[in-house]
């Protein structure tokens, strides 16, 4: 089943400068060398070289593509197996017209989506967690969100996942050797040692987890709603972000034709910004029932942004907002200080903190850049690295990591109130599990199918 050599388009279809075929399997070097025209043969290629010449037909004898051939023998590759990238022009004709002759050979079929990675899991060449983070990448948001992904990528979870369980294993042992002794003074050592370890990888795993609520901002964006009166300046803070964060990186249309989810990056931070449809309006007028439909926004935002307009005295709808926004994560903005000032700032300071209070004027820009850092500290303590964290962001691997936690506080309690150490082994030995199955040890083969499914074609 893994002995087939397959084939699929690895860039994305679409315009680009060039696009990439990658086939991957014993086959894969034979094959396209039948099909390639150069100076150099492909099967005498050495590995980790890249060829230029032509792609031919070889029924009619009609070169098809100009190419260049990069040739990877086993097991150096990314699924070490052999595996051979085509690089032909990007338009989406001339790599099918490619594409389809190489599935026209006998040899090659069409890569199921995230097969390539899949064969580089099943192969030992990456484990679970790392193919998980390819798909991460893929879909990444944000720079940020691309680096913590590729961090992972390169092990870091794994890494931590791995000396926790590491630790978890001499608990065991020395479990082990209490069972196969069991004088009285070893066992009360025991339960001591296995309290310690079982509190200390639980630790560990809490500082996994303390990551996670970034990670999924990283990876997701703060669902972000701007709210405020007609005309203080909600749509002209849009437009201000949207410009100066020219990553606007998608726009992904909702359930109603109305809404739409539009991201912009701060201080690499993505926004989901929620209902830029009807902010966008040109025609504010239609504005009327604004503070109803805020309230919607509110309700399923992570980040709230008031917008208030300074030169104007405080409106009874923006005091009963503040009123339902008080401990909610809100940030104000005081909204054009280039015109003669008439808000009171001492009514706002008694709903929001002074450091969630922002003056700036859109129009002129000034206090903008506050308005960025606000955000930053509001959402990671002030500063955002990104060096020295390893971000969890899986849904799965939170589940996982909340399961083996509780498997240790349950050892420990066992621990605790004197429960025989062969039964609290059993807890032990299910955190351990529990781990194992975040970096794909004892992951079930159904769950593994369902992980590499979620990949794209090409991947
Ligand atoms: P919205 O109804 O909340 O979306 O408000 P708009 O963004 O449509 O802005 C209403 C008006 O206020 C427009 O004429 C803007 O040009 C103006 N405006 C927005 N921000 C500022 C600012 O900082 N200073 C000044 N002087 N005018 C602004
Ligand atoms: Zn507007």
């Amino acid at each position: 089943m893994l002995s087939d050599t397959i084939a699929a388009i690895s860039t994305a279809v679409g315009e680009s400068g060039i696009a990439v075929i990658r086939v991957s399997g014993p086959e894969a070097i034979s094959e396209v060398g039948r099909l390639f025209r150069s100076k150099t043969a492909l099967p005498e290629a050495e590995s980790h070289t890249v060829h230029y010449g032509f792609i031919v037909d070889p029924a009619t004898g009609e070169k098809l593509e100009e190419v260049l051939v990069s040739v990877f023998r086993a097991p150096r590759s990314f699924t070490t197996e052999d595996v051979v990238e085509i690089s032909t022009h990007g338009g989406i004709i001339s790599v099918k017209r490619v594409m389809d002759l190489l599935l026209q050979q006998r040899g090659i079929r069409l890569a199921e989506p995230g097969e390539f990675t899949k064969r580089a899991f099943l192969n030992g060449r990456i484990d679970l967690s790392q193919a998980e983070a390819v798909i991460d990448l893929i879909r990444s948001k944000s720079d940020r969100a691309f680096s913590v992904a590729l961090k992972q990528v390169e092990g870091q979870l794994s890494r931590q996942i791995s000396k926790l369980r590491h630790t978890l294993i001499e608990t065991l042992a020395h479990i082990e050797v209490n069972i196969d002794y069991p004088e009285h003074d070893v066992e009360s050592m025991t339960m001591a040692f296995i309290k310690e370890k079982c509190a200390e990888v639980s630790e560990g795993i809490d500082a996994l987890l303390k990551t996670a609520n970034q990670g999924k901002i990283l990876r997701e964006g703060i669902t972000t709603a701007i709210v405020g009166r007609p005309n203080v300046g909600k749509s002209s803070l849009m437009n201000a972000l949207a410009r100066e964060n020219k990553a606007i990186v998608t726009d992904i249309p909702g359930t109603t034709r109305d809404v739409i989810e539009e991201y912009v990056t701060i201080n690499n931070i993505p926004l989901k910004l929620l209902d830029t449809a009807g902010i966008r309006e040109t025609m504010d007028v239609v504005e009327q029932i604004g503070v109803e439909r805020s309230k919607a926004a509110v309700s399923e935002a992570d980040l709230i942004l008031l917008v208030l307009n300074s030169a104007e005295a405080l409106h009874e709808d923006e005091i009963a907002l503040m009123e339902q926004l008080k401990g909610r994560s809100t940030i104000v903005l005081l909204n054009k200080i280039d015109l003669p000032q008439q808000l009171d700032r001492e009514v706002v300071r008694r709903y929001f903190p002074e450091e969630s209070i922002v003056e700036l004027s859109v129009k002129t820009e000034e206090g903008l850049d506050h308005l960025e850092d606000a955000i930053a500290r509001m959402f990671f303590g002030g500063e955002l690295e990104s060096n020295d964290l390893t971000y969890v962001s899986n849904v799965r691997h939170i589940a996982l990591l909340k399961k083996a936690k509780q498997s240790l506080a349950d050892a420990y309690e066992a621990a605790d109130s004197g429960i025989p150490i062969d039964i609290l082994q059993i807890d032990v030995r299910l955190a351990w599990e529990q781990l194992g199955e975040v970096i794909g040890d004892s992951a079930p083969d159904a769950l593994i199918d369902q992980i590499f499914s979620q990949f794209c074609l090409g991947k």
